[in-house]
């Protein structure tokens, strides 16, 4: 059984420190994967900090995963040694129920088996994801990486650009709809960005000043300060859709006014404690608040060649495996230019 290097969490209120894992042995369809780079989700520090309250110590983050591959098991012929592959949110599913078999393993009946944080398909043996030098997962769930685009600003699209490609999508988002998105940090921008290459008018609704500049720079058309009550009354009924990226519990009733009649506000951010809805918000224009979890395989593969086509990637810092505690104290304080991305190398050499 392969150990490996990585870092884990295993406290609450620790910081995350160096950890040795075993990984399995590559069997007929598994692949494994030498990790160059690991993006750091939000999902990360709720999940290393128990904000959740489901977290098994210790507990090895990270599922925005970019390598090459190692070794392959007999009977893999999609992928060869040397190809540079991806691994998102999830590395397993049951693969028969009536979600898998439509390419929503996001949604398997059965449960599936999340990167990290979670239980293979065994229903014991429990995964261990991406601040690690390898990681083998098995065929279904790696997806091919196109060489024309920088690795490190590939890797985020693996969670927060499939996170934001899936709902936008789905609920048909088209040339000239006026899309807002709440919260400009790593799902934000990715939104920012894939929202503008489909044609919307995209408004960036932050609570940070200092983002404007960027916003713009990034793509979006306007910037909006929510912390501005009057800027606020004025978007009052006029966007098609708003898809919610906020990470920390916010009043959702602030932004429901600001749809139009039918207008969908779609949540994706996960604050660990509820939030209430005033119907009235949803009834008096036939609102909709719904909420989107990742995307299925097929469709990661169809968002990673969109963005590879399209010439979207993410913007990253990139750091030293060392600087994981800082990264997470600076994301938590909004202080992210646009996702940390880990250069698996800085732990090889550790
Ligand atoms: P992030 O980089 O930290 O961005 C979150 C943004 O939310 C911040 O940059 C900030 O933007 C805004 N924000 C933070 N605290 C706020 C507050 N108290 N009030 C208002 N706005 C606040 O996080 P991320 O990695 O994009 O993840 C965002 C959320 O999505 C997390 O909860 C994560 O767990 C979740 N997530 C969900 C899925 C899914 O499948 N649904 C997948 C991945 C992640 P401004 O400074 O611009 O206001
Ligand atoms: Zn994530």
């Amino acid at each position: 059984m392969p150990t490996v290097k990585s870092y884990a969490a295993t406290q609450a209120d620790k910081p995350l420190e160096p950890f040795q894992l075993n990984r399995r042995e590559p069997g007929p369809l598994d692949i494994e994967i030498e990790i160059l780079y690991c993006g750091v989700c939000h999902s990360d520090i709720h999940t290393a900090r128990n904000e959740w309250g489901r977290t098994m110590y210790p507990v090895v983050p990270g599922h925005e995963i970019v390598g090459k591959v190692t070794r392959i098991g007999d009977q893999i012929t999609a992928h060869q040694v040397g190809d540079t592959v991806g691994v998102g949110c999830f590395v397993d599913s049951c693969m028969h129920c009536e979600n898998c078999s439509d390419g929503l393993e996001q949604y398997c009946l059965n449960g599936n088996s999340q990167t990290y944080n979670a239980l293979e398909q065994d229903k014991k043996t429990i995964t261990y994801g991406g601040y690690a030098t390898h990681i083998t997962v098995t065929e279904h769930f790696v997806l091919r990486i196109a060489d024309n685009l920088p690795l490190e600003k590939v890797a985020p699209l693996l969670c927060a650009g499939i996170t934001t490609y899936s709902p936008l999508r789905y609920w048909g988002l088209g040339s000239g709809d006026k899309l807002g998105i709440v919260g400009l940090g790593g799902l934000g921008h990715m939104a920012v960005k894939l929202g503008a290459s489909m044609g919307a008018e995209v408004t960036i609704l932050s609570r940070s000043a200092a983002k404007e500049k960027d916003a713009l720079e990034l793509g979006a058309h306007h910037f909006a300060l929510t912390t501005e009550t009057d800027t606020m009354k004025e978007l009052a009924g006029t966007f098609d859709y708003i898809l919610d990226t906020v990470s920390a519990p916010h009043d959702y009733n602030s932004y429901l006014p600001l749809l139009k009649t039918n207008g969908v506000m779609i949540l994706v951010g996960v604050p660990p404690k509820p939030s209430d809805v005033q119907a009235g918000n949803l009834i008096m224009s036939r609102r909709s608040l719904v909420g989107s979890l990742v995307g299925g395989v097929k469709e990661t593969q169809e968002m990673l060649d969109y963005c590879a086509k399209h010439n979207i990637t993410s913007d990253v810092e990139v750091i030293s495996i060392n600087q994981i505690n800082e990264a997470y104290d600076r994301t938590v304080a909004g202080d992210v230019h646009y996702r940390f991305v880990i250069d698996m190398a800085s732990l090889k050499a550790s």
